[in-house]
């Protein structure tokens, strides 16, 4: 029976397995009526100077509210997305979404123009890319360094010589490219010099140990080192503390995004975010 099954791994029913797979195929069958449904929504989360305390930055954020299931988290449905395919038309969605946002409100919130930042799938690196962001800028009047796209390290390492040609494309049209995550994956580090990168983001896992394990510290130290040595900004994910806020801006980090700041927001709760917190 259950225990003799468990000790000899022939488990054929495990009820916590078997809701995950259920939730995962209800979400899946939820997941293909999302975008026509208009459940999908941007929440956008600045990216502060550590030198001024000025917005310099948004990263865009999509949501999934589901009228019955609440707020869906990304972590548990942009693996479902990228394995459908369903990643490539919910991301022409969110980059055309962003260009209108920006075209409507994020142009006159900033001091100066500040660049918003979409993140995209391994699966959305084909030349059509290209087209959909050139249209994007065409669409809304947009000037090119409005928008930034973030691709994660590994996914950038997954075809080198593609990433190569579509950043040297995007570069051409002038929008930056950011290596997300950074840290957690296996860059060849003379690849990385010659990919035309906008900025480096440290991976936020180096930040939320970096005040309490001297090897994080020293990882975001030598990552900034890195960067700007190859002239690259560099952004730090997950800044929370106040302490992580001046470490991070003694060893000349440029950029900080996190709860410390702002948790990402809807659009229109972008003007009323609390600033005295981390005016420097
Ligand atoms: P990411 O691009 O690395 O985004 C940063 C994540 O860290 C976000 O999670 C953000 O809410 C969270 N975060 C920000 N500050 C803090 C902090 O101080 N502490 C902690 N604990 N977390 C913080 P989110 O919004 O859940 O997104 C997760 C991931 O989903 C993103 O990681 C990105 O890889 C992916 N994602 C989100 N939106 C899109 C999208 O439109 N397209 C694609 N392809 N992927 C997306
Ligand atoms: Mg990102
Ligand atoms: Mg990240
Ligand atoms: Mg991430």
């Amino acid at each position: 029976h259950a225990k003799q099954a468990g000790r000899n791994r022939f488990c054929l029913y495990d009820p916590a397995l078997h809701e995950g797979i259920q939730r995962r195929q209800m979400l899946e069958n939820y997941l293909y009526n999302a975008l026509e449904r208009r459940q999908f929504e941007i929440h956008y989360q600045p990216q502060v100077s550590l030198r001024d305390g000025r917005i310099v930055g948004l990263e865009a954020l999509l949501r999934w509210r589901h009228p019955e299931h609440g707020l869906i988290n990304p972590a548990e449905f942009i693996p479902l997305l990228e394995e459908t395919g369903l990643i490539e038309p919910v991301g022409v969605w969110v980059l055309q979404q962003v260009g209108r946002d920006y075209r409507q409100c994020l142009g006159a919130l900033g001091e100066t123009d500040f660049p918003v930042a979409v993140n995209v799938s391994a699966r959305q690196l084909a030349p059509s890319l290209i087209g959909q962001v050139a249209a994007v800028l065409k669409d809304n009047a947009l000037e090119p360094h409005c928008l930034k796209l973030e691709l994660t390290e590994s996914a950038a390492m997954d075809d080198p010589a593609r990433t190569l040609s579509l950043f040297d494309s995007l570069q051409e049209l002038g929008v930056g490219v950011c290596i997300d995550d950074f840290g957690t994956g296996y860059s060849s580090l003379a690849y990385l010099a010659r990919l035309p990168i906008a900025a480096l983001k440290i991976d936020r896992s180096f930040i939320g140990n970096m005040m309490t394990h001297t090897e994080d510290r020293e990882v975001v130290s030598a990552i900034v080192a890195l960067a700007h040595n190859l002239g690259i900004q560099v952004i730090a994910e997950g800044v929370e503390t106040p302490s992580q806020w001046r470490a991070l801006r003694e060893m000349g980090c440029d950029v900080a995004q996190g709860y410390l700041c702002s948790r990402p927001v809807p659009l229109a709760q972008l003007a009323d975010i609390d600033r005295t917190v981390w005016e420097v």
